[in-house]
């Protein structure tokens, strides 16, 4: 059984509909896919119908954008109760400050660059969550770089001088709306530094003091020796481990199934979920 538990859609910043992902996802040979865009549930109903016509199995998920001490976090969550206002609240504070984030980047870029906001605005579906790739994607088309590896190298990366950062609450805070919404929290690529800082184990620590079940440990941005530390560290701690492939569609190299998660570690997540089930064909 394959089953790759972290992917995005164009409900966020992936290149595809969540039906294609799906579709891309039966045609790469997985059973299990998790669709886990960015701070928003929007794209579970296109994914749901694929599901059910392409004959594979659906975790509905999320990717939650948290920070602590500047440093940001991305948390998975699985199966939560969509309609927990907790969290509800959360993400579409996140998704608004998201917005007024991405036009004070191209600001930015603009006073140097011929890019404006409609030319960021041509590569997002309506309702998205927007990121930092939308405006790659208009940086890629406008001729300005040559991939969105460039653009975040050359304009877009953490530590650029055209950054700026979004709303995001406390990993700690979000593993706790999570819970409250009957999902369960694993902390996405939490050693992936080549993107930019990472926090040290004592937060992952409090994270799974938190409530948080699980660590991606298997994930393409990881090196061996990442892969090596996070399987210890989530022994240590009485975590599970996942793998994934992150897909993001054309906009990263990533392709669905690079990394997968143990059908034994799935099973564990639906245990402990109790906000919506895996939907099964
Ligand atoms: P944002 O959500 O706007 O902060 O942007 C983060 C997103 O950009 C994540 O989905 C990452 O996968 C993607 N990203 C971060 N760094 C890079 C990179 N160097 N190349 C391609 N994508 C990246
Ligand atoms: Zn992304
Ligand atoms: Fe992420
Ligand atoms: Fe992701």
């Amino acid at each position: 059984m394959r089953i790759d538990l972290h992917t995005h859609s164009c409900a966020s910043d992936g290149s595809e509909s969540p039906a294609a992902v799906v579709g891309s996802a039966a045609g790469a040979g997985l059973d299990v896919l998790a669709l886990t865009d960015h701070d928003t549930t929007s794209g579970w109903a296109g994914a749901a119908t694929a599901a059910q016509h392409h004959g594979i199995a659906l975790v509905r998920g999320i990717e939650i954008s948290s920070r602590h001490d500047g440093v940001s976090i991305h948390l998975l969550g699985y199966l939560q109760d969509p309609t927990a206002p907790g969290l509800l609240a959360e993400l579409e504070r996140c998704r608004e400050s998201r917005e007024t984030r991405a036009q004070r980047i191209v600001e930015l870029l603009s006073r140097d660059l011929p890019l404006d906001w409609d030319d960021v605005l041509e590569h997002v579906e309506p309702g998205a969550t927007i990121g930092r790739p939308h405006i790659a994607a208009a940086l890629v088309a406008k001729h300005i770089v040559t991939s969105v590896n460039d653009a975040f190298a050359s304009y877009l990366g953490n530590g650029s001088p055209y950054y700026a950062a979004h709303y995001a609450p406390d990993p700690m805070q979000a593993v706790r709306l999570l819970g409250e919404a009957g999902g369960v929290a694993v902390m996405a690529h939490p050693f992936a530094g080549r993107r930019g800082p990472i926090v040290d184990d004592s937060v992952i620590e409090a994270m799974a003091a938190a409530g948080m079940a699980g660590l991606e440990v298997h994930h393409p941005d990881h090196s061996g020796d990442e892969v090596r530390h996070g399987t210890d560290l989530a022994a240590s701690l009485g975590l599970f481990v996942t793998g994934s492939s992150d897909y993001h569609g054309d906009r990263k190299t990533n392709r669905l199934g690079d990394r997968t998660t143990d059908p034994v570690v799935l099973q564990q997540i639906e245990d402990l979920a109790s906000g919506v089930e895996v939907l099964r064909p």
